[in-house]
């Protein structure tokens, strides 16, 4: 079942990227496992997935400590410094930083693991009054700031746009995510001569944000079906 799941929305993408001029190996697919089991991981493995994101400190813990060492995680939940250090032990890049303090956080344990930790900035595109990530017009500061945190590569940008009825309507959120990131890259925002991820695009959208430029789609439900809890 996963695996038939993978194959379609790994076709899905491939489509995507070929009928808007893009390379398919240019996009990667992040399964998000939040609040699934380790063996539903375990067969998305299986199927050649080796790329997963999870929001919950405490769960993704016991979920990697169970699973093969060749998966790589990705952070994509909300982050208090107080957990910054549990974090850069577990996850291989950390989508969600959307303040100095966390990335201040962050540094000092990627400093003390003796790593550079890969980071996207979270960007909250819809200008939502209850949502994370940076505002769009505080963004290119903030990156400066990150930018000169030695254990920090500022990798890219990530935002989850406003919930909408139709694919559709997140399309101007992820052009606008786009210009951000190709204006950024002009000013040499980010880290040097690696390239520029755009983190966008969930189950219900990640065609929309293939075309409009995803290197990074987050898919959940698509793969593993409606989530229960695992804690
Ligand atoms: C849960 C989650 C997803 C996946 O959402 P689906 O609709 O299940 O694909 C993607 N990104 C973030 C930040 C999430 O929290």
């Amino acid at each position: 079942m996963i695996c038939a799941r993978l194959q379609v929305i790994r076709q899905q993408i491939a489509e995507a990227a070929v009928q808007s001029g893009r390379n398919p190996d240019d996009i990667r697919l992040l399964a998000v496992s939040k609040r699934h089991g380790p063996e539903k991981i375990q067969e998305a493995f299986q199927c050649g997935q080796v790329l997963f994101g999870e929001n919950y400190l405490q769960e993704a813990r016991n979920k990697i400590a169970r699973l093969d060492p060749a998966i790589s995680w990705h952070f994509i939940g909300h982050l208090q410094s107080n957990k910054a250090k549990t974090a850069v032990g577990l996850f291989q890049m950390v989508e969600t930083v959307d303040r100095l303090k966390i990335a201040q956080a962050l540094n000092n344990h990627a400093a003390e693991f003796g790593r550079c930790l890969d980071i996207l900035v979270q960007v909250n595109i819809g200008h939502e009054k209850q949502k994370s990530g940076v505002k769009p017009q505080d963004a290119g500061q903030l990156i400066r700031e990150v930018g000169k945190l030695k254990h920090l590569r500022v990798r890219g940008l990530m935002t989850m746009p406003p919930h909408t009825a139709s694919p559709e309507e997140s399309r101007p959120y992820f052009k606008a995510l786009k210009t951000m990131s190709v204006q950024f890259t002009a000013q040499g925002l980010f880290s040097q001569n690696l390239p520029v991820e755009l983190s966008m695009g969930m189950s219900g959208d990640f065609i929309v944000a293939v075309e409009e430029g995803a290197t990074l789609v987050r898919v959940g439900t698509a793969i593993f079906g409606d989530r229960v809890v695992v804690r």
